[in-house]
């Protein structure tokens, strides 16, 4: 299972501070996902920046 971001991103920079093994903040300030399938143990991570995402921005893909 992948994640990705949408342009509903307001750059907070949460997601990165969760889970940075999956989300990464670009050079225009604004968070992407790792292309790569979620490791079984950083799944809790992952879906919990997921979850506390302010602006919804964060899909399963
Ligand atoms: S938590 Fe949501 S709004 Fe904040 S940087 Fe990540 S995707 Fe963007």
């Amino acid at each position: 299972m992948k994640y990705s971001v949408n342009e509903a991103c307001i750059g907070c920079g949460l997601c990165a501070d969760t889970c940075p093994e999956i989300f990464f903040m670009n050079d225009e300030g604004k968070a992407e996902a790792m292309d790569e399938d979620v490791r079984e143990d950083l799944l809790d991570s992952a879906a919990e920046a997921q979850d506390n995402c302010p602006a919804e921005a964060i899909a399963e893909a």
